[in-house]
């Protein structure tokens, strides 16, 4: 395709010189015409009116009158090719115009009559074309996606609303109905948390500030802070960390092993287990979550990365998440020039693996 690309791109510049050879030429030729014309027509008026004038006079006469008679025909030649020119212009100003509008459908046929430098003009048109109208896509899916995530909760808050409008309802049943709207807002609440957090993490603008510390500490004091709810479910805890300091920003990494410890307790049955590792591999630090949970169909797997994107929808309905847990966790980890990746078995288990840049033990804190 490229060495395609290159022959073309050397037959257009041959073309190129081909036409400026002829182009000089018939300007030559012109310009001789032009001056025999007007000499012959000054000695003919000089003949008719019986004058005689000096040498230089009549040569003075010749050059004008062959001047002016050859910026006549350039300019008559020039009124002409400037319409051709235009015409090859033309298809890429329309494009521009719809591209303006939002019409990113636009694609210029490609055409031999487009010379060598505006035939990359034309790929280059089409390509933003491409690409805007991929960003179109994704922005209309996005919006989709909130829409539908801010939907469901708000049509559960006024159906409950309703319901609890009537003055037979018991004081549990006004007491499980509220229960409900305030769950809902919370999700709400979270949801809109989720999406702002994003927003900011892919705007570039967030604040990023990196200080070195100990990775296992950290992990252990999420581990901490999330007991309640594993020790609600009966969940047993298998953690086992190495000491091993990383530079990083802690509240940004704070967010990533909440999320996953989270998901993993969202999606393992009470009295399960969930493991949580640490190991250095060479200049790596890598945390290994584990879990005895539902797991991951296969066809969702390398799915979940995505925004919005929720494996087995019918069973996630009830644990209430809005599908952006694991975009923000893939994005802080790629801030810091790590990688995330997920192996799963359906029905058996998840393990999520986080590999980050570790300090060497010489330059550690304490
Ligand atoms: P959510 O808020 O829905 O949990 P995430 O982005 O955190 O959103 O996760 C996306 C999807 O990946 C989840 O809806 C779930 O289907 C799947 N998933 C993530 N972690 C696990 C896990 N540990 N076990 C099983 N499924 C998981």
């Amino acid at each position: 395709m490229e060495a395609q690309h290159q022959v073309n791109r050397k037959a257009a510049r041959g073309w190129r010189f081909f036409k400026s050879v002829c182009g000089i030429c018939v300007l030559l030729l012109l310009s001789l015409a032009s001056w025999s014309a007007a000499y012959f027509f000054i000695r003919y008026l000089l003949n008719a009116f019986g004058s005689r004038p000096s040498d230089y006079v009549g040569q003075l006469f010749t050059q004008l009158v062959a001047f002016v008679t050859s910026m006549g025909i350039m300019g008559t030649i020039g009124v002409i090719f400037r319409d051709k020119r235009m015409e090859v212009f033309r298809p890429m100003i329309d494009a521009m115009k719809r591209i303006a509008k939002g019409d990113f459908t636009v694609s210029i046929p490609s055409d031999e009559r487009v010379p060598g430098q505006f035939g990359e003009l034309v790929e280059s048109i089409n390509h933003m074309a491409v690409e805007l109208n991929q960003m179109e896509k994704m922005r209309q899916e996005f919006i989709s996606n909130v829409s539908h995530e801010i939907q469901s909760p708000l049509t559960s808050i006024g159906g409950f609303a309703r319901i609890l409008q009537s003055d037979e309802l018991s004081r549990e049943e006004r007491m499980h109905y509220l229960g409900i709207i305030e769950k809902e807002s919370a999700r709400l609440s979270k949801l809109s948390e989720n999406l702002l957090k994003l927003t900011s993490l892919e705007s570039d603008h967030h604040p990023f500030e990196r200080r070195r510390y100990r990775l296992d500490k950290q992990l252990r004091s999420v581990i901490l802070a999330c007991e309640p709810q594993w020790n609600d479910k009966g969940i047993d805890m298998d953690v086992s960390l190495e000491d091993v300091s990383i530079e990083a920003d802690e509240d940004l990494l704070s967010q990533v092993w909440v999320n996953l410890l989270h998901n993993s307790i969202k999606f393992t049955p009470a009295g399960g287990t969930i493991g949580v590792r640490l190991k250095r591999n060479g200049q790596q630090a890598v945390v290994f979550v584990t879990d005895t949970g539902i797991g991951i169909p296969e066809n969702d797997v390398t799915h979940i990365f995505e925004r919005f994107y929720k494996a087995d929808r019918s069973r996630n309905r009830s644990t209430g998440g809005s599908g952006l847990g694991l975009a923000i966790v893939k994005r802080i980890v790629e801030m810091h020039t790590g990688s995330v990746a997920v192996q799963s078995v359906h029905g058996k288990g998840t393990t999520l693996t986080v590999r980050l840049p570790a300090l060497p033990s010489a330059v550690a804190p304490k």
